[in-house]
């Protein structure tokens, strides 16, 4: 039996608990789509959609705002472990960031992929 991860939902408290800190950022996040999603859209339109991301992917998201250059520098020191957590994140996210941050996180994608020869 490994550690458990924990997390609250912020909105209505309910807890969760994974395996793996990704497993735990992709069941709240399904969690907050499925039960809050007014509010996760209301709170994206009032662009606040780095509230809903931890500090390391808060840098990752104004990087990404800057184009994939500045981002692939952020990007440069994450380990694969972090680089999964932020996938999970920005999966979940795509719908609703803007356009062009988008596409400076599918530059990154791609050159994580080529570079794990994926
Ligand atoms: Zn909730």
């Amino acid at each position: 039996m490994g550690r458990l991860y924990r997390g609250t939902c912020k909105i209505c408290r309910e807890t969760f608990a994974a395996r793996s800190p990704a497993n735990l950022l992709s069941k709240m996040s399904k969690h907050r789509w499925k039960k809050h999603e007014k509010w996760m859209i209301r709170r994206i339109k009032e662009g606040q959609a780095e509230a809903l991301l931890n500090p390391s992917v808060q840098d990752f998201v104004s990087a990404l705002k800057e184009g994939p250059r500045a981002a692939l520098k952020v990007y440069g020191d994450f380990t694969e472990r972090q680089y999964q957590s932020i996938k999970v994140m920005m999966d979940a996210l795509e719908a609703i960031l803007p356009v062009e941050l988008v596409a400076s996180w599918k530059a990154i994608e791609a050159f994580h992929d080529i570079r794990k020869g994926i």
